[in-house]
């Protein structure tokens, strides 16, 4: 294929594609924060493959690991057999990652993507207190499996399930309500009241910022009462970190600045590195009660994965990155805020932290139209929440001060011309 023609998809590729309705090219080649289609036009990757490239694309040293890890014939896949990769990945999480945050807990391969470590976390919740009610929240998402959708807040999403889903509960996530702290009330009134016809929880699960469903930030304050709630009445605390973990917030995992220990966290898209398959659960030792084969799949030993996911630890060996992040992330909050200010008719409100920022308009289809430019002016960037009304930054966490300074003035320009 050389040439840059969308036919072949439009006729073959089945109707649910969405990201190329979008970003309507063919994409060839890609480095760090920059991807080319086969015109040769150049594009800032402003979305980060959804959060699976947090290191941004093609990294040197992951890339001469894996060239070395295939010239030698490593083991590709083994399924949850022991293998040496995995051994080298284990070993330095739990040095690199866990031992300096003093978190303990088992590492379980649930399968390759981020709704099966979801899957797994619902079920493990489950059996471990032997209730079935789970309470998840307004615009979480979750994944697009029936019990994923069970607690994912998105009409059009869940209507996909084509029956009912059962066995959770939505619950307003923060600043939902307008009255502040509100929620956290409201919660355990309908988990303590016997009249309210809210079952006793096994595990409440929550995005720390929802990525998905419009870049809502919770506060720390509220994520810290989040657990007090479940250390209270033994209810498990499911964090998926599948898309605000690996840095994307500015530490390793979203939910440190908060100070909480989550009892399952969920973990995907960048932990691989490399863009490749690969997901964790990890799962405190208490709660460690999946006997051997109860939770399985034939894709949990992607070695290759292993091995970029061991090389992309070397990020967090010191806090560089970190400090790159959050200095970054002001950066980028200050150009949103000004954007807000400068183009008042644009209607705008800030959401979301770290390298997870966006603009939400109340004008119809305006950040749909922003992105739409965007992509015109080489950058793509996708939208978020219910009815699109976000429009999403999401750069690789690696990007340098070139390519966020590139990136946030094609943006600038993009909202100027749809505005004006
Ligand atoms: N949880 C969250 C928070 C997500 O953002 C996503 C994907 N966008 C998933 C779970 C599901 O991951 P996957 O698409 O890899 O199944």
């Amino acid at each position: 294929m050389n040439q840059n023609d969308l036919s072949i998809f439009n006729e073959h590729e089945s109707e649910v594609r969405s990201y190329v309705r979008g970003f309507p090219t063919v994409f060839h080649e890609a480095k760090g924060y920059k991807l080319w289609d086969l015109d040769n036009k150049e594009y800032i990757d402003f979305f980060s493959g959804a959060g699976a490239l947090n290191y941004g694309h093609n990294d040197d040293n992951m890339k001469k690991k894996l060239l070395e890890y295939i010239q030698e014939d490593g083991i590709t896949h083994s399924l949850d057999m022991a293998s040496k990769a995995k051994g080298e990945f284990l070993e330095k999480f739990h040095e690199v990652i866990l031992k300096p945050r003093d978190l303990n807990y088992k590492v379980m391969f649930p399968g390759p993507t981020g709704t099966n470590t979801v899957e797994s976390a619902l079920k493990l919740a489950r059996k471990v207190t032997g209730r079935t009610n789970v309470i998840s929240f307004t615009n979480g998402f979750h994944g697009m499996t029936i019990g994923a959708l069970s607690v994912t807040g998105n009409a059009f999403k869940r209507a996909g399930a084509g029956m009912p889903l059962q066995n959770a509960v939505t619950m307003p996530f923060d600043n939902y309500i307008q009255d502040t702290n509100q929620e956290i009330a409201y919660m355990e009134r309908l988990i303590d009241d016997n009249g309210s016809g809210v079952d006793k929880p096994a595990a409440i699960i929550l995005e720390t910022v929802q990525g998905e469903g419009g870049l809502n930030a919770a506060r720390m304050e509220w994520l810290k009462e989040v657990e007090r709630v479940c250390r209270e009445r033994d209810i498990l605390l499911i964090i998926d970190d599948v898309q605000a973990g690996v840095g994307r917030t500015g530490t390793f995992f979203s939910f440190e600045p908060a100070g909480i220990k989550p009892d399952i966290v969920c973990l995907s898209k960048s932990i691989g590195g490399y863009g490749s398959p690969l997901a964790l659960t990890l799962i405190h030792p208490d709660y460690d009660k999946f006997a051997p084969g109860e939770h399985n799949g034939t894709f949990r030993g992607n070695n290759m994965a292993f091995v970029t996911a061991t090389e992309a630890l070397n990020y967090w060996k010191d806090d560089q990155l970190e400090k790159s992040v959050q200095e970054k992330s002001k950066r980028i909050e200050e150009f949103l805020n000004k954007m807000i200010k400068k183009y008042p008719a644009m209607k705008g409100t800030h959401r979301g932290r770290g390298f997870m920022q966006g603009i939400a308009s109340d004008v119809e289809d305006l950040s749909d139209k922003i992105a739409g430019k965007c992509f015109e002016h080489g950058l793509i960037m996708e939208t978020a929440g219910p009815d699109d009304e976000v429009f999403k930054l999401f750069p690789p966490i690696t990007i340098d001060d070139e390519g966020l300074d590139k990136g946030l003035a094609i943006i600038e320009k993009a909202i100027e011309e749809v505005v004006t």
